[in-house]
């Protein structure tokens, strides 16, 4: 299926490692010039030049936090300098958390808030005018979580500050679509990325029970399915998303999950 994305370009947060990597390179393979940034500059700038050589579309790598409003700033010039507009934002940079309620201090709730939600805020305020203007319309895609809508118990900023970013998401996409800007949520499961394996380890740290086999026991519990997704099966349905063929679909949330959400 042509999904008719050659030449489109896409900024995508968190794209040097795990799901955003694999978004970053699913778009690429699809003929989309790609814009990652990420905090590691030197690993966000080698993962872009190996995009480009591998599917030779111009691919740029940003060192940069999105929490910081100066640094958004700058990823916005970098990429209007570079690719002179913008068809394709995915806000994905996001980490998961540990912590309770009644421990965790405000300074931590401030830093989730800023990097799950006001980031997607900042960088949809600043390209959507510019997809507006330039291409005639857009996609944004962003990435929360299932447990935005069914937490997980040893994460509740995590779980409170992406479902924020799924109503911001949805207020988005109302907002937006008279502009020909489709937005979206994308809720994944469970998706073995770096993330995963770096919370497995906290948990199990002190513990006999090794890291992988607490993956292993999440997995089968938890989803019908059995099993963690890969990134790149993931990327597959971001990929579609970004695509004309996804042209109904405007302020919802999708989720990704191998059957793991119960019934709301
Ligand atoms: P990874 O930890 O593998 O990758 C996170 C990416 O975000 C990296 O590129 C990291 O690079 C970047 N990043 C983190 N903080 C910042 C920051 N402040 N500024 C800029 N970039 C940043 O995570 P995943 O691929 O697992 O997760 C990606 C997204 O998907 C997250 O939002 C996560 O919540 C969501 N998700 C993941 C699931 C999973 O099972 N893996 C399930 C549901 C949702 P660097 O450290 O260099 O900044």
């Amino acid at each position: 299926m042509d999904l008719g994305l050659k030449d489109k370009v896409a900024v995508i947060t968190g794209g040097s490692v795990g799901i955003g990597l694999a978004v970053a390179r699913g778009l690429a393979a699809e003929g989309v010039h790609i814009a990652i940034c990420a905090r590691d500059e030197a690993r966000v700038q080698q993962r872009a030049m190996a995009i480009a050589e591998d599917y030779g579309v111009t691919a740029i790598g940003i060192g940069m936090d999105v929490t910081k409003p100066e640094d958004i700033s700058s990823l916005v010039a970098a990429t209007q300098a570079q690719f002179g507009g913008v068809d394709i934002l995915i806000n994905n940079a996001g980490t998961g958390s540990e912590e309770t309620i009644m421990d965790a201090a405000d300074e931590k709730w401030q830093y989730y808030w800023d990097l799950h939600v006001m980031a997607a805020v900042r960088l949809s305020r600043s390209f959507a005018p510019m997809m507006a203007a330039q291409r005639g319309g857009g996609v944004i895609l962003n990435n929360a979580s299932i447990c935005a809508t069914q937490p997980l118990y040893y994460e509740p900023i995590y779980n409170t500050t992406k479902a924020a970013l799924v109503m911001f998401s949805k207020c988005l996409a109302n907002e937006l679509i008279p502009k020909n800007i489709r937005v979206n949520t994308i809720n994944p499961g469970l998706i073995l990325t770096p993330d995963w394996q770096k919370t497995a380890k906290i948990l199990t740290e002190n513990t006999e029970q090794s890291w992988e086999s607490y993956l292993d026991n999440i997995a089968k519990e938890n989803t019908p399915i059995g099993r963690f997704a890969s990134p790149e099966e993931l990327a597959h349905f971001f990929v579609f998303m970004c695509s004309d063929k996804a042209s109904y679909c405007v302020g919802s949330s999708y989720y990704v999950d191998g059957g793991w959400l119960k019934v709301t």
